[in-house]
């Protein structure tokens, strides 16, 4: 089994929102494609493609993001260029519907969509679409949706498990990956940089700071007991080094 982070885009913040601190900060946008012998998943799928056109799309959020986000960067640019097409693409995996999470999803045509219930129905909120927090049209797209609740075993071999982190939305939840270097949990944005887990820190913003909390400290549980790599959801430093396929 092969994990290979793609990059879909970066995104400029409003750094209150975020960290607290103000001043724009500047994030990657990860979308983690795991070729599986069973299956190629996606973990979230990045920006929408229109948002190389500006924020426009992001209605009352637009003024809290500025996205950087050029052609050629897109998700389905990316997986080509890893040699994967589209179409090959059989499980798209959502921690959480965010449109920095769930914006690629048009350029995947065929997979099916695993996501936690609380995810799949919050996002359909009428209150926190009109808010912006979802978009329908990042993901509600005719795809074949299976709702899960609770720990999911993706492929059935127990390589590739759902592991529900909520918090930082209602059906937020993180992916663990039995490599064969060992462990790998997909945070998602359970927890955005490195640091906010040593501090247990939690952005002003989400639906459940508490709930939030709990879920960090299953994650901190996993890496330091069960000897698992976190992957963060937006930590620069820590993506940027990451090598092209992790094995
Ligand atoms: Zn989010």
């Amino acid at each position: 089994m092969k994990l290979i982070p793609l990059e879909i885009g970066r995104l400029a913040s409003d750094g209150r929102l975020l960290t607290g601190v103000e001043g724009w900060i500047d994030l990657p946008v990860p979308s983690w494609l795991i070729e599986h012998p069973d299956g190629v998943a996606l973990f979230d799928t990045g920006l929408h493609i229109d948002l190389q056109s500006g924020p426009d799309r992001l209605g009352r959020l637009a003024p809290a993001f500025r996205p950087l986000f050029e052609p050629g960067q897109e998700l389905g640019a990316r997986l080509e260029a890893v040699g994967v097409r589209p179409t090959d693409v059989t499980h798209m995996i959502f921690s959480h519907l965010h449109f920095d999470h769930a914006g690629g999803t048009a350029e995947v045509p065929d997979a099916r969509i695993v996501i936690q219930r609380a995810e799949w129905e919050s996002a359909k909120h009428p209150k926190l679409i009109e808010a912006g927090v979802y978009n329908p049209d990042d993901f509600d797209l005719g795809h074949d949706v299976h709702q899960v609740e609770g720990a999911h075993d993706v492929f059935g071999d127990g390589r590739v498990t759902c592991v529900p982190t909520p918090g930082h939305t209602a059906g937020h939840q993180a992916l663990r990956l039995e490599l064969d270097s060992g462990p790998v949990v997909l945070t998602g944005d359970c927890v955005y940089f490195a640091r906010f887990l040593d501090t247990m820190t939690v952005p002003a913003f989400g639906f459940d700071t508490d709930l939030q909390l709990e879920s960090m400290a299953t994650l901190k549980h996993l890496r330091d007991h069960d000897g698992c790599h976190l992957l963060f959801g937006h930590d620069d430093a820590q993506f940027a080094a990451l090598p092209e396929v992790l094995t």
